[in-house]
């Protein structure tokens, strides 16, 4: 019964989100295609550029930015090569076969627990498939409330992101084995030596504490206190070059603080909506060969209607860092923090360049940058000379 009463009221509160006028405001930012989902990596991107409204509201609309960039003739120049991604998939399906076995023999090894027998829930199988979201979603919470399950697989998890539901379809294990509930992120990327690319290791860590975040809240639904979900991930990765697994531990409590604090602070999706100009539309109007037809000036337009917030770090993480770094060449901000720092703050490079070079009279506040960008042009002049 209230179970029943649980699934009426989420179906209730989807009904409500989707039929918002914040919805068909993002639809008709989308235009009539289906949106793309969010993963764990557009969140982790989200909350490194918090500010940034361009992405918030093109992410919440769903609309296809891989697609826009080529669109507006920045295409983007990330991604997983084909290779690495069928590498993945090979190894992924090696220790999810015969029951997970030789995931939850890897996993027991590290953890230093005794082989034994475990139920595994595959809440991503093709009857699973049919339903709807927030239906996965429910079979989830169920799952994690069984105490016979050990592991689910592929869970379907929710948090908000700037005030809107997003579902996330993790290729996620949840396991309980040692009495707290694990995440184990298995990626494709090898642990050569005990050693991993540090930057992949620390995109994972991103992305799996989003998947934390989303597991203590499901948690905190049943009652049950949020610590019972480890924040110690278990990232699971081609030992050197081979197939076989090498286990490692990550601690994502730093990377769960940032990204729940970041979330707290991302601007109200209706707000941003509401700084837009009326008609606003990201609609790439696909013929019928998936071939957007709308012209790139136009789709160029739109997107300066949106505000946008390039820093370098955008390069690894949004697939309009060209364009973005296109439209903001010439300011400071785009060359990175540490540098507008070391400029005085100025907004632009050629103020910093007309302050450095005494060509213009120093505001009241900009007396001390114009001095030490004086200073510093004489010694750059000296060296030269
Ligand atoms: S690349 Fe552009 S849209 Fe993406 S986060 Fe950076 S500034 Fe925002």
């Amino acid at each position: 019964m209230a179970v029943a009463a649980r699934q009426e009221s989420t179906r209730q509160a989807i009904l409500a989100a989707v039929t918002s006028p914040v919805a068909d405001r993002l639809r008709t930012l989308r235009g009539p295609v289906a949106p793309r989902r969010h993963n764990a990596r557009t969140i982790a991107a989200l909350t490194a550029n918090p500010g940034c409204d361009r992405r918030a509201v093109l992410d919440a609309a769903g609309v296809d930015k891989v697609l826009l960039a080529e669109q507006v003739g920045h295409p983007a120049r990330f991604g997983q090569s084909p290779f690495a991604i069928s590498r993945g998939v090979t190894f992924e399906s090696g220790l999810k076969a015969d029951g997970h076995r030789a995931l939850l023999a890897a996993v027991r090894e590290r953890l230093g627990l005794a082989e034994g027998p475990a139920a595994v829930l595959d809440l991503g199988r093709s009857e699973a498939a049919q339903l709807s979201n927030e239906e996965r979603h429910e079979r989830t919470r169920q799952a994690l409330s069984r105490a016979d399950v050990a592991v689910i697989d592929h869970p379907m998890l929710r948090v908000e992101v700037a005030g809107q539901p997003v579902y996330l379809e993790p290729d996620l294990v949840a396991a309980r084995l040692d009495g707290q509930l694990r995440v184990v992120e298995i990626k494709s990327f090898p642990i050569i030596d005990g050693r991993a690319d540090q930057a992949k290791v620390a995109a994972a860590a991103m992305q799996a504490a989003v998947y934390v975040l989303a597991l203590r809240q499901l948690h905190r639904q049943l009652g049950r206190p949020a610590a019972d979900v480890s924040a110690d991930v278990l990232l699971v990765c081609p030992r050197d070059f081979g197939n076989q697994p090498a286990v490692a531990v990550l601690d994502t409590r730093r990377q769960v603080a940032v990204l729940s604090r970041q979330l707290a602070r991302m601007t109200r999706i209706a707000d941003l909506l509401d700084r837009l100009p009326e008609g606003l539309s990201f609609d790439l109007a696909l013929d019928a060969d998936g071939v957007s037809t709308r012209p790139a000036g136009e789709l160029a337009g739109a997107l300066a209607a949106t505000s946008a917030r390039y820093v370098p770090e955008c390069r690894a993480s949004c697939e309009l860092a060209l364009h973005c770094r296109t439209e903001a060449r010439g300011s400071t901000g785009a060359l990175g923090a540490s540098v507008r720092e070391a400029l005085g703050g100025a907004a632009d490079v050629a103020t910093a360049l007309a302050l450095a070079e005494g060509r213009v009279k120093p505001g009241p506040h900009e007396q001390e940058s114009a001095r030490l960008l004086r200073h510093a042009a004489r010694l750059r002049a000296e060296a030269l000379a």
